[in-house]
């Protein structure tokens, strides 16, 4: 059997505040974002996303971004050396967070026309002409850019997705200067195989550019799917604290990957990540009870039963 190599050190991109409340229906207040956030950093979350610079009469629960990016500014909600992201989907979009001051952004497309088209209201060619603008600026403003796409592996509108699908946008996005992409598993359909057709290449051909896996586990996979692609060599991996956030296209069904769940299997497995699981755990707990939903995290639900004593 081959030998695996698995890298010295994960990092995790936290995605509990955006991607994790945008698709929770409960309304979240400012303060209760700030305390989250406040936890997450405080568990050692170096990037993550804050929020959404977007249409508030779409997407309500990203409403207050600037709100959030002015506590940053009054010393309410204190960075230290993180860096907060939010999404942007246009210019005016990133003007919004060059006036908030935001030091990262993220523009996302789809690997499917029909996915594209019904989340972000453009063809994936509209897209990329859109990011050229965004890029560029972005760049002139001295903002870190993060690219996403969206259903690498499946869609919910055209089922299984080929592995060129996601490559061929991926390229795009290079060729526009991104040099981060997450790949995401929006409906939560990959599995290992899917992970290793998409990634090999990717990770084979583009170099310089560094990959986030970005997996859903709606159907439970997950974490063999995170765990695949370190071995394949990406070392970035984006969870949602306490895997908030369902999936819009399964009600009640599990989305975003827990982070919780991520880092116990990586600090078992002697993976540095920077983040301090019981911390995590706590603020995770809190939230999530203060929310009054239901923890998906199996980490959490563990650990709010007080079974799990961390030596
Ligand atoms: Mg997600």
């Amino acid at each position: 059997m081959k030998k695996l190599s698995l890298p010295r050190a994960v990092e995790i991109f936290e995605v509990g505040i955006r991607d994790g409340l945008q698709n929770e229906s409960r309304r979240v207040s400012l303060d209760d974002k700030l305390v989250f956030a406040r936890g997450l950093l405080a568990a050692g979350i170096r990037r993550f996303e804050l929020g959404a610079f977007v249409r508030a009469d779409l997407v309500p629960q990203m409403a207050d971004t600037e709100n959030l990016y002015e506590a940053v500014h009054q010393g309410e909600l204190v960075l230290g050396k993180a860096r907060a992201f939010a999404l942007v989907p246009n210019i005016r979009g990133l003007e919004r967070a060059i006036d908030s001051g935001a030091k990262g952004i993220a523009v996302f497309t789809a690997a499917t026309e029909s996915f594209a088209k019904r989340n972000i209201g453009m063809s994936i060619s509209e897209s990329l002409a859109v990011f050229k603008d965004v890029v560029a600026e972005a760049k002139r403003a001295k903002i870190e850019v993060r690219g996403y796409v969206s259903t690498a592996f499946g869609c919910p509108f055209e089922g299984k997705v080929s592995p060129s699908k996601p490559i061929k946008v991926v390229e795009k996005l290079i060729a526009l200067g991104i040099l981060e992409i997450s790949i995401g598993d929006t409906i939560g359909v990959a599995t290992p195989k899917g992970v290793t057709e998409v990634f090999t290449p990717l990770l084979r051909s583009a170099k310089k550019t560094r990959f986030a896996g970005h997996f859903h586990d709606t159907r439970g996979t997950a974490l063999a799917n995170a765990l695949r692609s370190i071995e394949l060599g990406v070392t970035i991996l984006d969870a949602s604290a306490g895997g908030l956030g369902g999936c819009p296209f399964a009600p009640g069904a599990t989305g975003n990957l827990a982070t919780e769940d991520l880092v116990y299997m990586l600090d078992g497995m002697g993976i540095k990540t920077g983040v301090n699981l019981e911390r995590l755990a706590e603020t995770s707990l809190a939230f999530s009870q203060k929310m009054v939903r239901p923890i998906t995290s199996r980490y959490l639900q563990a650990f709010a039963s007080g079974k799990v004593r961390n030596a």
